[in-house]
């Protein structure tokens, strides 16, 4: 775990203990700081005995505490601590912000930092595997991977990946990047700010953080990014998805579709800005093999290629997929399962590429709307089940067809999250003769 000398003495709450507040609660009372810890479930409470004082931040008096650690699931624009906080003038942060004080006792190291709203996750797995590769000690970070402070601190010389969502960079002040990264910036989790320029202000700050001697690696492919990147033009590297060749991306399997292009292009200006060889970073790229649920690979079965992209849970993520399976031979190729939760109202980013879908299967409480602004453009089957869509695509789906799952909506009306949807693909598919 990660030890610092930066929180001797200090003293934190720490609202909620699943996995990373469970890390950060180890990591703190091992550094020798006085820590209050709670979250509602009792089981969660039991589980810091011994290591922190058990106690409700929300009914105590803050005053005097160094930081109240908070998850990334906590909605500040709407939960009471946030006010709490503020009254005592005490900061609400999250563990990246922990791991950033505790740097200057770390082995000397950098940081890649990685935001976006699409490609966060396979961004941060693309770059840690280029440097792994490379042969420099490298850990994951932040969404994806184990908690930070819960991990042994890399060797000297090591490059620490950290995917940070907008939520995880609201909880940060002081993480200055050696390289920051912003990928896109397109409407979502608006339930939780004040706005798209509030939401995009939230991603400019992992940019206002940072020294100016570092790089900001900005992909400039639309109007926010553009933006952002005009207030760093003295450290950016601006790149773009036109910048990879096709024939070089079909080498490259497991980074298919114009969204790779961009997740590639951006993980190569990063690894320039580390000092890697440009030939082993691209060689790198040919043995990346995908992260679950993102455009991966289920099966052939009798000609038909079957993808689960249930990651892709808003129009900006799907349409890449849409993209990556052009016609053959003037014939639409694309079984497309879509809806779910939705989160906007609309299916316009995916609208480009409705020539590659042969027909389309929706599902859930969005599958009626999607459906009827479907219907005039494609044949739609209304199946409203996953499982259903899985079996009327597999019989009419020709050899050489895909049957993709890539919803364009939260799955939260019918599934646990992403991941149990995605499982629920797999087996549907497994289940196919
Ligand atoms: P995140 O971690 O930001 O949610 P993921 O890498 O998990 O991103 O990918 C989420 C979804 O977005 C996937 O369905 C994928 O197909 C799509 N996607 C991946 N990279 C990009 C990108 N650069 N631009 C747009 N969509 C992308």
């Amino acid at each position: 775990m990660i030890v610092s000398p930066a929180f001797a003495g200090k003293r934190y709450a720490v609202l909620g203990l699943a996995r990373s507040g469970l890390a950060t609660v180890e990591a703190l009372a091992a550094s020798g700081a006085h820590v209050v810890a709670w979250d509602n479930r009792e089981e969660a409470r039991l589980s810091v005995v011994g290591k922190a004082e058990i106690a409700d931040p929300l009914t105590m008096d803050l005053t005097g505490f160094d930081g109240v650690v908070v998850s990334p699931g906590v909605p500040l624009n709407r939960h009471p601590i946030t006010g709490k906080a503020r009254e005592a003038e005490v900061p609400v942060i999250g563990d990246i912000e922990l791991f950033a004080l505790a740097r200057p006792s770390l082995p000397p190291h950098h940081i890649v930092a990685i935001t976006g709203t699409n490609g966060k996750s396979t961004s941060t797995a693309l770059i840690h595997h280029i440097i792994g590769a490379a042969g420099i000690p490298t850990m994951m970070g932040g969404n994806i991977g184990l908690p930070i402070l819960g991990q042994d601190p890399l060797p000297k010389g090591g490059v620490y990946v950290l995917e940070l969502s907008s939520y995880q960079i609201d909880l940060t002040y002081s993480l200055d990047a050696d390289v920051a990264v912003l990928l896109n910036i397109t409407p979502d989790h608006l339930d939780r700010y004040d706005g798209f320029d509030a939401y995009c202000a939230s991603k400019e700050r992992l940019f206002s953080m940072q020294s100016p001697q570092h790089v900001a690696v900005i992909a400039m492919e639309d109007d926010p990014s553009r933006l952002i990147a005009a207030g760093v033009q003295s450290r950016l590297v601006p790149v773009n998805s036109g910048m990879i060749a096709a024939a070089d991306q079909a080498q490259w399997p497991a980074l298919q579709g114009p969204h790779n292009a961009q997740n590639a292009a951006v993980a190569l200006a990063v690894a320039h800005a580390l000092g890697i060889n440009d030939a082993d970073a691209r060689s790198a790229l040919k043995t990346y093999s995908s992260l679950p649920h993102r455009m991966e690979r289920i099966a052939e079965k009798n000609g038909v290629l079957y993808v689960n992209d249930s990651k892709a849970t808003n129009p900006a993520s799907t349409a890449p997929a849409l993209a990556a399976y052009p016609p053959v031979d003037g014939r639409a190729r694309i079984h497309w399962i879509l809806g779910g939760l939705a989160k906007s109202d609309d299916l316009d980013e995916c609208a480009p590429y409705f020539a590659n879908v042969a027909s389309a299967y929706t599902i859930g409480e969005a599958g009626p709307l999607f459906a009827d602004i479907l219907r005039p453009v494609m044949p739609v089957d209304d199946s409203e089940l996953l499982i259903t869509a899985v079996r009327r695509a597999a019989r009419v789906a020709r050899s050489g067809d895909v049957v993709l799952l890539s919803p364009a909506c939260a799955s939260f009306d019918q599934f646990r999250d992403f991941e149990a949807r995605g499982d629920a693909f797999r087996a549907a598919v497994e289940a196919i003769d």
